[in-house]
């Protein structure tokens, strides 16, 4: 029998995969001598908080005894893993004890499926309930919505907790079928559907009544593997894409998947190209989705359904789109300037700004902070191109080629010319 710090210890290493918050997946480690902190320890994550500040989280499962068997997750039930729980006053008695001492400032928890969704979903209700209305907790809670529990269950929890999430985990039913069969997605559909319902009515109800109670007022997120089943960029990115529009989800979260465990238990084959750069891609393509006005047909499509290693979601599609540039920057819409590769919401900003009182020159352009070798290839200034004589596709990729896509060379002394390559 394990004791509460041993227990702590295997639910929040357990809890570590879950990547729903902003630290987590972090790779970097401690492992000099005198050094301190250690990105890639379990038990603390950070989230942003619904008025922007970055918050850390005590980040646990509740259990990881799980009735389900999905066969990328370290907790299936088929997985040889030391297994533990905690009850709802432990939880709630550890978080006020960190709490207290200014380790946490809120809670992130998750569970895996304890003898049924309901059941699971039960004892998180009981502990936010313990926190809130006995412990008199007002810090930040992300919990998640376990899919089939009683949506009495989820309305309770969203009105006890700041953000929920409902993780979609695969991109398509086929893949759910396939890794999680016990899962269906029209299952996990449905609490994301409920989360956005309430958060809509809770907003006119706030407007209506003074004292009415928040409703997850942080907004919900989800989760989706990258690598584990054959979907491509395109696919992933359209369902995130699909969920932002019909969920208002808040943030879609993308964790590569990695093989843990007893390798020879391993149940889902290594993917072929190494899902930590296609997660990276993802990132990119998801804040364009967010924040740049893009939809997923625009970056990708079924010809060419996967984002390029060497140059990042933008550059890629206005590579594509040479015949909407360049753009005369003193007069291009703000819509149109953050399509600009090197150009960002701040920078448009300031550009707009200043342009207001005079044209901008070259070199105050070059002053608005924007990235002048990616983004001169795609402007005019005051109706001069800087872009070099011709623009074409592999001209700006020849001059933009990163450093490390050149492959060193086996034998330095060799005749020819230097090799691209790297493949990721
Ligand atoms: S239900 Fe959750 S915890 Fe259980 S095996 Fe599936 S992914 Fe893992």
């Amino acid at each position: 029998m394990y004791d509460v710090y041993d227990r702590l210890q295997i639910l929040a290493d357990s809890a570590k995969y879950d990547v729903s918050c902003s630290s987590s997946g972090n790779e970097r480690k401690n492992n000099r001598a005198g050094g301190i902190g250690n990105a890639r320890s379990f038990g603390i994550c950070h989230a942003w908080a619904a008025d922007g500040r970055c918050i850390s989280l005590l980040k646990i499962l509740m259990t990881n005894h799980c009735v389900y068997d999905c066969a990328y997750c370290i907790n299936r039930s088929s997985n040889d893993v030391p297994r533990a729980s905690l009850t709802p006053e432990e939880i709630a008695k550890t978080t006020m004890a960190f709490y207290r001492r200014n380790y946490i400032e809120g809670l992130f928890l998750s569970s895996a499926v304890d003898v049924s969704p309901n059941q699971t979903m039960e004892q998180i209700v009981k502990t936010l309930e313990l926190l809130r209305h006995q412990w008199q907790f007002q810090g930040y809670i992300h919990v998640k919505a376990i899919p089939g529990a009683d949506p009495r269950l989820i309305q309770q929890a969203g009105f006890l907790a700041d953000r929920m999430s409902a993780n979609i985990e695969l991109p398509s039913s086929e893949s759910l079928q396939r890794l999680a069969p016990q899962k269906q997605l029209q299952t996990i559909l449905k609490p994301m559907n409920q989360i956005q319902h309430g958060i809509e009515e809770n907003r006119y109800a706030l407007k209506q009544y003074r004292n009415a109670q928040s409703f997850v007022p942080a907004g919900q997120s989800t989760q989706m593997i990258v690598g584990a089943t054959p979907e491509s960029d395109y696919q992933m990115i359209h369902t995130s894409q699909k969920l932002y529009d019909r969920f208002q989800l808040k943030r879609v979260f993308y964790s590569a998947y990695i093989p843990v465990g007893n390798p020879k238990k391993i149940l889902v084959p290594i993917p072929k190209i190494a899902p930590l750069m296609r997660e990276h891609r993802l990132y990119q393509a998801d804040w364009l989705l967010r924040f740049y006005g893009f939809r997923a047909e625009e970056l990708l499509d079924e010809i060419k359904p996967h984002f390029d290693a060497d140059f990042d979601p933008k550059m890629i599609w206005a590579i594509r789109h040479l015949e909407q540039f360049p753009v005369e920057i003193n007069r291009a819409p703000f819509e149109t300037l953050i399509r600009v590769p090197g150009i960002g919401h701040k920078t448009a900003s300031r550009i707009v700004n200043q342009r207001r009182l005079a044209s901008l020159s070259v070199e105050e352009v070059k002053k608005t902070r924007l990235v002048w070798k990616r983004a001169r290839f795609f402007l005019t200034v005051r109706g001069k191109y800087y872009g070099g004589r011709s623009i074409s596709p592999e001209g700006i990729k020849t001059a933009l080629q990163p450093e490390w896509s050149h492959q060193l060379r086996l034998f330095p002394n060799a005749k020819g010319g230097q090799a691209r390559g790297l493949s990721i």
